[in-house]
Formats: structure tokens, sequence, C-alpha cells
């Protein structure tokens, strides 16, 4: 670990990983809620910011905040190279080659349907989704991965077909291959399953959906903190990500995607900066990525999340993951332990959420009283209502870890559940 955030965070590194040693790096979460330190354990929504992230976003509002490619002022131009050096450090975060190219988004909602729109819309370089047409998408998805097919699928008179998982919430590859046809244009599957934690095998599904002629998306949100695909090994046409839930600033994200695919999207904003040339009645597009950046971007938050990925790469994606999953273990195997409690994708290794159903009891009342003992986790259907009903189990509570969160907190969360059992029951 870098010497000066060890000795910034005043901490020895902790744990078997000893990636908690840098929790002091992140300042909101030295308070306390209703009289308990906070155990911030509500990761898979949105991570928080260490400092060195902090003071990237604070160096460029301080110093170099000015709008970027129209200046030839001396700001403006610090902004452009800062804003174009953060492209290339995201670019390289997720392995991305000459062949590929990174559009800044507002997070992976907005990528998601830059995708959907893209490919039903005229004015892209592909053919537009045509009657007949078929889309699968996983049933595993955050509706960020569903609703914008269902319209794209709705306006183009495209077929929607839907790969479920089984009872246990697993997908298969046979069933992906009994569903692809010669039709299939798109394939869209995420890498770990918000509302379940479960990791599908993506690089078979997505090799099966590349083979029968598909374009193919990966929703890499909840890995992108510690496992983030390298699309370059991966057949992936496009790859989303939020800067947010990577320890990034909130409002961030990113679509990558190979050069090829990303020229058949269609724009989903027109404006200023991605144009090449305009009259009152006409204009052409300027070249990638440009012409999927329109307006004025979010050039502190691009900055900001390409320190979160430097940071991510500092600490170490493996010392990372490590920790992630003995603190995951460590939760599934206390609160298995606890009667009338199930916990969904038990055994799914890689992954740095616990999603659990408790009977008898709503969820919001153990997060109610879960808040109350300082410890913050997710309940509800976690933008994924239909998976929970496909798995008969409805609204869920959810913890979620980052490299933070220590063994300790995991076992205030497993008494906190154990307590709320008792008390509700
Ligand atoms: N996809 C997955 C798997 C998610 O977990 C989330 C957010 O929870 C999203 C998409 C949407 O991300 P955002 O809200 O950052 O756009």
């Amino acid at each position: 670990l870098p010497a000066r955030w060890l000795s910034a965070s005043g901490a020895a590194p902790t744990g078997p990983s000893g990636v908690t040693g840098l929790r002091a790096l992140f300042p909101v979460l030295s308070q306390h809620i209703q009289g308990h330190p906070l155990a911030y354990l509500d990761n898979a929504a949105t991570t928080q910011m260490p400092q060195p992230v902090l003071d990237a976003l604070q160096h460029f509002e301080r110093h170099d905040r000015a709008n970027i490619h129209r200046g030839v002022h001396a700001l403006s131009q610090r902004a452009t190279d800062a804003y174009d050096a953060a492209r290339a450090e995201l670019k390289r975060f997720v392995g991305a080659g000459a062949e590929h190219e990174l559009v800044f988004t507002s997070g992976t909602t907005e990528s998601l349907n830059l995708v959907a729109h893209g490919l039903s819309a005229h004015a892209g370089g592909g053919k537009p989704l045509q009657p007949g047409d078929e889309i699968i998408v996983s049933g595993l998805e955050h509706h960020a991965n569903l609703l914008p097919w269902q319209r794209t699928a709705r306006e183009s008179g495209a077929v929607l077909r839907i790969l479920l998982p089984d009872a246990e919430g697993h997908l298969h590859a046979e069933d992906l291959a009994r569903l692809l046809s010669p039709r299939t244009r798109v394939f869209a599957v995420t890498a770990c399953a918000n509302a379940t934690g479960e990791r599908p095998p993506v690089a078979e599904l997505l090799a099966l959906a590349r083979q029968a002629g598909a374009l193919t998306v990966l929703d890499a949100a909840q890995v992108a903190a510690h496992a983030v695909p390298d699309i370059s090994a991966l057949p992936c046409d496009f790859l989303v990500f939020s800067g947010h839930k990577m320890y990034g600033p909130m409002g961030t994200g990113a679509l990558v995607g190979t050069r090829n695919a990303l020229e058949q999207l269609a724009p989903l904003r027109l404006g200023g900066d991605m144009v090449e040339w305009v009259s009152f009645t006409d204009a052409s597009f300027a070249a990638l990525p440009a012409r999927l950046e329109a307006g004025t971007p979010n050039v502190g938050g691009a900055i900001g999340m390409a320190a979160a990925a430097k940071f991510i790469d500092a600490v170490g994606r493996s010392a990372i993951d490590q920790h992630l999953h003995a603190l995951r273990h460590q939760a599934v195997q206390g609160l298995a332990a606890l009667p009338g409690l199930r916990v969904l994708s038990p055994d799914t290794q890689d992954t740095a959420i616990v999603s659990f159903v408790t009977e008898g009891v709503h969820p919001h009342d153990i997060g109610t009283l879960l808040d109350g003992q300082g410890v913050a986790v997710r309940t509800g259907h976690h933008c994924a209502q239909p998976l929970l009903e496909h798995l008969g189990c409805g609204p869920t509570t959810r913890a979620s870890f980052a490299l933070y969160n220590t063994p300790e907190e995991v076992e205030r969360l497993v008494a906190g559940v154990a307590k709320a059992l008792e008390l509700l029951r």
C-alpha cells in the first residue's frame, strides 16, 4: 500500500488483506449514527470516497475549472487535458485497446439507455433494430438493464426475450443457447446481480451470444470496485459501470465499447461539442467519443472517477477482492445460522453482496432497527422487482461491503439482525 496513504490514515493495515487500514482515508466514515459508530454496509448502492479522490475533485474545482474543448485559454486547456487523461486512465482500468473507446456518462443507467436507444434509433452507423429482431436480457438485471430494452422493443417492434434464472437464481448457458436465434441482435447481462450478489458465467454467456452474431452488453456496475472485467479478454461489445459504486463521485459513469459497436449507436443527446458541421437545417456528427457526449460534461466527476480507478489499483484489486469475500463469507455464515432467515445465492463466490429474506418480518423493519444501531443496509426490491418475484421472495435486506468494512462491522450486522428478529417476531 502506498506509504503516504498509510501515514495519512494514521493506521497500520489490519485484517487478512490489510486494506481496512485505509479506512481513515474516508472522512465520512468517522461519524456516529444514533450514538453508534457508523457501519456503512450499503456499498452496492453507493460507496464512499477516499481522500485522494476528494483531493482530485477539489484540485480541479479550485484550480482548473473551465469548459473543455472550446477555449484557447490556460484553464480550458488544463481542464481539457485533465478530462482526456481521465478517459485514458479509465480505458486502462478496463483493459481497453486501440479498438475500444470510452464515453463518459452520468452512470450505468445513462450508459444502458444510450446503448438501447442508440441501437433502435436512426442516425446511428448501423441498421436500427427492426420488427422481428430479438433482444435477450437476463432475468438477473437491475431495472436499468431491463426498462430501456422494454422501450426499445416496443418502439422498434423487436421481440424481448428473458433468460430466466433457475429457482436458486443461477443462469445457465444451455438456456441461452435455446433462446438464441439468427434474429438475435443483442444480449445484455450483468456481471453481478445487485439484488442477490449472483455472479453469472458471463464469459461463457457472452461467447455464445457473440457466436450467434448478437451484440453483447455487460453491466459491470457491481464489480467495478474490485473485479472490473478486462474488456479485451471478453467477447463484450459494450461494458458499462458507475463511478459512485467504485469510490468515485456521484453522477459519473462510463460506456466502453469496441469502436465498431459504438459507431452503430445513434446519439441519445444532440447539442454542443458533438458536431463537425452545422447548418440551420442539418448537421453532421463528430467522431467518437465526442459524438456520444453532447453538452458540457461532468469534467470534475470524470477526473474524480479516474482518481478512484487509480486508488483501486494502488490498493490492489486482488487484495480488495480477498477482503470482500472474507467479509461476505463471514456474513453468510452468521446470518444463515439465524432461524427463519434465507440467504440468496449463499454459495456465490467473488461477491460483496449478501441479500436475505426473513420469515414473518419485513425488511424495512429490520433496516430501521439496524439504523438505530448505526448499521446502514438497504431494504426493498433493489430495482430488481421481476427477479425477486421470480425467486418467490419479494423484498430483501441487503448488506454490501467495501474495502473499509471490518469483521467487527459484520459481527454488528449479524447481532443486529438477530436482535431485530427477536423483537419483531
Ligand atoms: N446495474 C446494476 C447491476 C446496479 O447495481 C445499478 C445500481 O444499483 C445500476 C445498474 C444503475 O446504476 P446507476 O444508478 O449508477 O446508474
